[in-house]
């Protein structure tokens, strides 16, 4: 039997890119995806099509900055289809600027996002993985989650933060639950939409030219997920070829 058949994967940020290829290659493998993110017509949407595919899929309009809506969105789940396997910590957003642009307001919602978001997406959900005695968690870095570059120093500050609080998660779960960074490389989304700093967005557009496509980040959340219990995928980095 495929072994995500009939696993309950919720994912954050599931309404365009990552979350959105990962939702449609998830149940394509036979889970049952739950999609949460704030533009409820694009979750409409891709739940229709999943649905037209045959898969099962609902959606839940969702604002992961806000702990009860992040509590909403895993009993919706639970009432929906009775437990939570996985729970995919992907939203996130990117509004690049130098530290001297002083955009204090893109910094708070970077932070809010990318890490008060996965913050709640363990409070909402491991209290219910640890009454189940099993759960995994996948949480979505970047490869600025190693390394700093000019006008990403708040991105990348957040995203060393979530792997940070992975390992945490890891080194404290004890058996029960798998946990997992994804890190993707450029991929193919609507993450650089948000840059309101010009010269950061001209940058940004160059240094995007080379990307790999959404689903490819799905394969690898996949991967993780199709391992037994007893195996523990920690950590998968995927960058586009020959880039670094
Ligand atoms: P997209 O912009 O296409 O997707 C981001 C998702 O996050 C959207 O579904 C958006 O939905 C959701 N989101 C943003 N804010 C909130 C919020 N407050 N509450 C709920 N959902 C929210 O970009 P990607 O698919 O690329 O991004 C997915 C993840 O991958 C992010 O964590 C990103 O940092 C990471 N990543 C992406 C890389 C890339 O090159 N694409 C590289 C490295 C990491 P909505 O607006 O409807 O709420």
């Amino acid at each position: 039997m495929n072994m995500i058949s009939k696993k309950v994967v919720l994912i954050t940020g599931a309404s365009s890119g990552i979350g959105e290829a990962t939702a449609r290659v998830l149940s394509e493998a036979g889970a049952y995806v739950v999609l949460g993110a704030r533009r409820t017509d694009r979750l409409e949407h891709v739940v229709e099509e999943i649905r037209a595919a045959g898969g099962q899929a609902e959606y839940y309009t969702l604002d992961v900055t806000q702990l009860e809506q992040m509590k909403a969105f895993v009993d919706f789940a639970k009432q929906k289809f009775g437990k939570v396997d996985v729970f995919i910590n992907n939203a996130g957003v990117m509004p690049l600027s130098p530290l001297n642009s002083y955009k204090v307001e893109e910094w708070n919602r970077m932070i809010d996002v990318n890490i008060r978001g996965v913050l709640h997406g363990i409070a909402a959900g491991l209290p219910v993985m640890k009454q189940q005695k099993s759960g995994h968690f996948i949480n979505i870095a970047s490869i600025g989650a190693y390394e700093v570059s000019p006008t990403a120093s708040v991105y990348c500050a957040t995203k060393f933060a979530v792997r940070a609080i992975t390992e945490g998660l890891r080194q404290e779960s004890r058996g029960d639950i798998q946990v997992t960074l994804i890190s993707p490389g450029v991929t193919e989304s609507e993450l650089a939409d948000s840059i309101s700093d010009e010269q950061a967005r001209i940058t940004m557009i160059e240094y995007r030219r080379i990307s790999i496509p959404a689903h490819a980040i799905a394969n690898a959340i996949l991967y993780a997920i199709q391992q037994p219990k007893e195996v523990d995928v920690n950590e998968i980095i995927v960058r586009p070829t020959g880039t670094h």
